[in-house]
This record gives C-alpha cells, sequence and structure tokens, in this order.
C-alpha cells in the first residue's frame, strides 16, 4: 500500500508524544518533504512503535528523542535517534537477535523479552528495507530505518 510518510509518521508522532510527555520525556518530529513509500500501514506503525518504546524504555527521564524522515537519493530514511544510555559496541552485532537483551540484570526494572527489536528487522525486511544502528554508550542511539522512495502513480490521487 502506498502511504504518505510524512502523514504516516506524523499520526505515529502525535499518538506517541503523548506516552513520551507522561512519563517526563520529549518526542520531536522532523520531516522536510512529501513521499510515498511502499508499506503495511498496521505493521510499519509496529516497527516504530517498537523503536520508540526502545528509546523510552532506555534513557533517564528528560531526555529528548527525535524522529527523522529524510530523502537520501532513491531512499527514504527514517532515524530514531535517543539521548539514552547507548548499547556497548561489544553487543551491538546482537541486538538484531531473538531474546537478545544487553544487560540481563537490568530486565527486570525495564521489562521485555528481546523481541522488540527481532521482529522490527524481520518487518523492515519484508518491506525490502533495511535497518542500522549507531550507538555510543553514555550517548545515545540511533536507528536508522531505509526504504525505496514509491513513484505510485495511486499514491497521487486524492
Ligand atoms: P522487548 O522489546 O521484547 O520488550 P527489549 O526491549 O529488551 O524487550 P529489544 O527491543 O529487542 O528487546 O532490544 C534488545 C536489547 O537491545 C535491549 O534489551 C537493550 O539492551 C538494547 N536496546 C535496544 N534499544 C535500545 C536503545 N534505544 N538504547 C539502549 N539500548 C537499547
Ligand atoms: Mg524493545
Amino acid at each position: 500500500q502506498s502511504v504518505r510518510v510524512n502523514d504516516f509518521v506524523s499520526t505515529i508522532y502525535d499518538k506517541a508524544r503523548h506516552v513520551f510527555l507522561a512519563q517526563g520525556h520529549q518526542l520531536e518530529l522532523y520531516c522536510r518533504g512529501d513521499w510515498t513509500v511502499e508499506v503495511d500501514p498496521r505493521r510499519f506503525e509496529q516497527i516504530i512503535l517498537n523503536l520508540l518504546d526502545n528509546a523510552l524504555k532506555y534513557s533517564a527521564e528528560h531526555s529528548v528523542t527525535k524522529i527523522n524522515v529524510e530523502k537520501q537519493n532513491d531512499d527514504i530514511l527514517i532515524s530514531i535517534k535517543d539521548e539514552g544510555q547507548g548499547i556497548p559496541s561489544e553487543d551491538l552485532p546482537y541486538i538484531f537477535t531473538r531474546l537478545y537483551r544487553v544487560d540481563k540484570s537490568r530486565s527486570r526494572l525495564t521489562g521485555g523479552f528481546g523481541l522488540g527489536l527481532s521482529i522490527v528487522k524481520e518487518l523492515v525486511e519484508a518491506h525490502n528495507g533495511t535497518i542500522s544502528v549507531e550507538s555510543q554508550l553514555g550517548t545515545g542511539t540511533c536507528f536508522t530505518i531505509r526504504l525505496k522512495e514509491s513513484f505510485d502513480e495511486d499514491s497521487f490521487t486524492h
């Protein structure tokens, strides 16, 4: 299904913002352009919500999470960047693995099964997209989803 990425991400942002604010965090959205991507809206929302859930869960209060949508060549990049605790570089290769959690002892504190990112990766790949991560311990983490821009004519008819 052709989806206008701005409208789509804005809608998720509007919902998620309240959850962030209620927990003393901030969520910001930067989207400069109007592009179309081919996604299953329900599944794609699940991807974004999982990444936002992590951003919230692994950040201290008052931190700012930014959703950024941009175009690079023919790709649409959607990134979710937090100011959280970061992920140690030795753990980075494993975080998309099922049931993998960086700090087992913190599992009681934060909850979760270590399933979120494995599902995210599967869903992104089912959309013919890729997901990458950059992280610095103590500074924050940025997940970037890359999708091909869609030029389906249907998306331009209202
Ligand atoms: P679930 O998503 O099933 O509730 P989870 O959040 O622990 O549990 P994943 O979302 O798969 O599982 O993440 C795997 C691990 O990667 C997490 O346990 C955490 O250690 C680390 N991680 C994921 N996202 C972040 C982030 N934004 N900042 C810091 N660490 C993260
Ligand atoms: Mg998670």
